[in-house]
């Protein structure tokens, strides 16, 4: 069953807002068992309206509007479905009395514009708007749903879930969508679909496999649409099984993308302790962990020990060290991660060291090359990775490889005790 999303607001197409409405109401209707067919942004004409109407009803059987809805001249959606529908506006009482009530209730007095947004479509089914003035709008044309709703996204959520939901569920017989992501790292995404090459030319065909690759990881998403939604898990959690045992080391979570929060747990779960020394991701590993409510129980603090003195001064590296190999080197950063864990006294410590960029590169250690220790409580872990041009993208890679070293290790030592 397709639905389309029609975005409505030059604000939208000047870049001025983001449009979140399309991105969350996507993925309320995916769950819901609807195939988003298409998102369009469009201005706020009567043209571009009635063409994207058109256009939407044309190929989906559900199209939600948002925007528009205003009670000012600027707002045309009203107006414009109600032309495309034949219909003609007439006073709603409830809308009246509930738009009354917002604006008395904030010391003002109705306006026209006010009274105005309670004229509404004849022929369609008016949405309560709990937390503003303009109500929802729900037309039906040959089995075919339009709804029509504020721009402001809070007043779009409410409709969405109170009263458009539950409408559509009971309007219609909607499949079962599963959409379940494995969360991987230390495989770039082309050397991971040879790797998976067999595995993925072996899935079932109800299952659609796609790879999302951010900085430092890939989620693969395997999508799963049907009727029993229990046996469409069990077919997917047995690929994931399979993908596992060809990845052991790089899949790290299947419900959970963040890394802070699993290290967190890793730690929490053993009574250990981390601190962290940071050069060339100055504090970016820190905040990703403390960004998690209740990482005081194991997280002790951070040096961000960005230039040379710091090192020296506060986390005991050897300036002659320094100047020997320079501060990206496997040295100097084992004695960074050295001196934080033991300056904090904690089980575990993590440092990093690198050119960042976009400047500082040489030949010998060109921008985006990145020192990583890992400090544990029987001894130091230390590897060189090389990274890309773009700084931020180095600094978020650095962070993941990082977190990953301390997840590598949590998972050595799991499977040790599991043999032992
Ligand atoms: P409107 O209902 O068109 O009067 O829009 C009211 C406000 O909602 C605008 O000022 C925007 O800031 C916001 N808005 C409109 N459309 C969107 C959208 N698609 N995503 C996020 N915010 C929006
Ligand atoms: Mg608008």
């Amino acid at each position: 069953m397709n639905l389309d999303i029609i975005s409505i607001g030059d604000e939208l197409l000047i870049g001025q807002t983001l449009n979140t409405n399309a991105h969350w109401i996507s993925k309320q209707m995916n769950a819901v068992g609807f195939v988003v067919r298409e998102q369009v942004s469009i201005a706020d004409t009567e043209e571009a309206i009635l063409t994207a109407v058109e256009n939407s009803l044309g190929k989906s059987t559900v199209v939600l509007i948002t925007g528009g809805l205003g009670p000012t001249k600027d707002d045309l959606t009203m107006p414009t479905l109600n032309k495309y529908f034949g219909g003609k506006l007439v006073r709603d009482e409830g809308v009246y009395q509930h738009i009354e009530q917002i604006i008395t209730s904030r010391g003002y007095v109705m306006n026209k514009n006010n009274q105005d947004q309670a004229m509404v479509p004849d022929n369609c089914k008016v949405i309560h708007n709990e937390n503003g003035t303009a109500p929802g709008l729900w037309f039906e044309k040959d089995g075919k749903v339009v709804v029509a709703m504020p721009g402001v996204p809070y007043e779009t959520k409410a409709i969405i879930t109170d009263t458009v939901i539950p409408l559509l569920k009971a309007k219609y017989e909607l499949p079962e969508i599963i959409n379940q992501m494995v969360y991987t790292q230390g495989v770039p995404e082309s050397m991971l679909a040879e790797l998976l090459t067999d595995w993925e030319d072996n899935l079932p065909s109800a299952i659609k496999l796609a790879y999302l690759p951010s900085p430092g990881r890939v989620k693969l998403r395997m999508s799963s649409v049907g009727k029993d939604r229990q046996q469409m898990q069990v077919a997917i959690d047995e690929q994931i099984e399979k993908l596992k045992q060809i990845i052991p080391d790089n899949v790290y979570s299947e419900d959970n993308e963040d890394l802070g929060e699993l290290i967190g747990k890793l730690l929490r779960e053993q009574g250990k302790t981390l601190a962290t020394a940071e050069s060339c991701t100055g504090g970016y590993i820190a905040h990703l962990i403390t960004r998690v409510a209740g990482s005081s129980d194991y997280y002790k603090g951070s040096v961000v020990s960005y230039a040379n003195e710091i090192k020296i001064n506060a986390l005991g590296v050897n300036a002659a060290d320094i100047e020997q190999y320079g501060a990206v080197s496997q040295l100097v950063v084992e004695q960074m991660v050295l001196g934080v864990q033991k300056n904090m006294q904690t089980d575990y410590a993590i440092a990093t060291s690198g050119v960042a960029g976009p400047t500082g590169g040489s030949v010998e250690k060109p921008v985006g090359t990145v020192w990583i220790a890992l400090a544990t409580p029987d001894g130091i872990i230390s590897k060189k990775y090389q990274f890309g041009k773009l700084r931020e993208v180095n600094i978020e890679r650095a962070a993941m490889a990082a977190l990953g070293m301390l997840r590598g290790w949590f998972l050595l030592t799991l499977l040790y005790v599991m043999c032992v």
